[in-house]
């Protein structure tokens, strides 16, 4: 018995480092669609993919709708088709699957989250959270959020400019959290979609703590161009002015899927298995799994694994779970408190903000257990991993694996 708890005691210290006790890691994916926007297929189907494919969480989130209500549709004209529909009836059997003909017309009933959460869900396996793609816009540019553990609908909220549309969306997941008492929060999708999003637009905001850094849908220019920042540089931007400049919290970076395309694989497509994130949390219910994703423990990935990782406020190391045969390079990045700030949103804007000493590779190894010990004047350090190994239908032709592992500030 006493070398029982003696292993229990030391399998715990091992497995989650600095705090918690029981906490373990478990695989999301918070950005995806279905049928019931523009998605292709239904959502149990989607479900089934991911549960098979070694997720425990999982959001559908589609535009400016929840699954409820009675909603039958084309079982054939619709994104998926009528391979869609047979697929579907040939997993889940005609005993679930509620279709009927009407004036010749094959239809279809899409379930409601209430439904499929029920049919899906396993618990402490497997956990379907209420999402929406809050779908604005303003003056033609897409501003896209998503709402997480949302309990009711939330409309596009509008607003007088980029920055006001995207605050009165946040303000509206963050009125209704307050109201229901139900955790949820708001995320910025995709900042580089339609090239919508500059840092100064996200800076300043209140209440929102995330935005996707890594998203696999293949039109959202993660990477940037030469005209435009790339996704880790706006993050770099924003952290230094938010931590720096307002005082304001640090903005943790999301990677999701965005998937939309469910039959036809390849790269050009959205689909499932590009991005996600693992978050250490003690168990698998919307509220530890937000309050861990609060807190900022969870890294978000393209393929590397991290086994733990420890932040005690004067070093910041971590683990890669490495795989045989594959090498990884740690960046560490971050910006220190003398960077050149500027009041003036051109600048902040900036194509080339590691002038301004944001956003500097701060060091670099090659080591599978990466380390960095602070200096004490920086506002914050990230850590971003690259793997040799090429991804599997990538987001981008050549992309190799990666993980982007949260910002931190060393304790003053
Ligand atoms: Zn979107
Ligand atoms: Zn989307």
């Amino acid at each position: 018995m006493k070398i029982l708890k003696k292993f229990i005691l030391i399998l715990g210290l091992c497995s989650t480092g600095v705090s918690a006790e029981e906490s373990r890691w478990w695989k999301g994916n918070l950005h995806t669609h279905s049928l019931w926007s523009d998605g292709d297929d239904y959502p149990e189907m989607i479900a089934d993919w991911y549960r098979e494919n070694g997720y425990n969480f999982l959001g559908i989130s589609d535009h400016n709708i929840l699954a409820e209500g009675d909603r039958w549709i084309h079982a054939e004209k619709n994104a998926g088709g009528r391979l869609a529909f047979e697929k579907y009836l040939k997993k889940f059997g005609s005993d679930w699957v509620e279709h009927k003909t009407e004036k010749n017309i094959p239809k279809v009933r899409l379930k409601n989250f209430s439904e499929y959460e029920a049919k899906m869900s396993i618990e402490g396996k497997f956990l379907l959270m209420q999402a929406e793609e809050l779908t604005d816009q303003f003056q033609g540019v897409p501003i896209h959020l998503n709402a997480t553990n949302l309990k009711n609908y939330i409309p596009p909220q509008g607003g007088s400019s980029l920055s006001s549309v995207l605050q009165n969306n946040v303000n509206a997941v963050m009125d209704q959290r307050k109201k229901t008492g139900q955790l949820m929060f708001p995320h910025i999708n995709h900042p580089n979609f339609g090239w919508a999003l500059k840092p100064t637009d996200m800076i300043k905001l209140k209440g929102e703590q995330f935005f996707e850094v890594y998203n696999g849908h293949p039109a959202v220019n993660n990477y940037g161009d030469a005209k435009h920042l790339s996704t880790v540089q706006i993050w770099d931007i924003i952290n230094s002015y938010r931590v720096g400049i307002h005082k304001l919290p640090l903005m943790f970076g999301l990677a999701t899927d965005d998937a939309h395309n469910y039959h036809q694989i390849a790269v050009g497509k959205s689909n499932t298995g590009r991005g996600w994130v693992m978050v250490k949390a003690p168990a698998l219910s919307p509220s530890s799994i937000i309050k861990a994703m609060e807190r900022g423990d969870f890294y978000s990935s393209s393929g590397v694994s991290i086994s733990s990782i420890k932040t005690s406020g004067t070093a910041f190391s971590f683990k890669i779970s490495a795989e045989k045969g594959v090498t990884y390079t740690t960046w560490f990045v971050g910006t220190r408190k003398g960077f050149k700030s500027s009041k003036d949103l051109a600048k902040r804007n900036s194509l080339n903000p590691s002038e301004a000493g944001i956003g500097e590779i701060l060091s670099q190894t090659t080591s599978i257990e990466p380390n960095y010990i602070f200096k004490g004047d920086e506002l914050y350090v990230r850590a971003h991993v690259v793997s040799s190994k090429k991804k599997a239908n990538p987001y981008s032709l050549g992309e190799q694996e990666q993980a982007w592992l949260q910002p931190v500030s060393p304790r003053e």
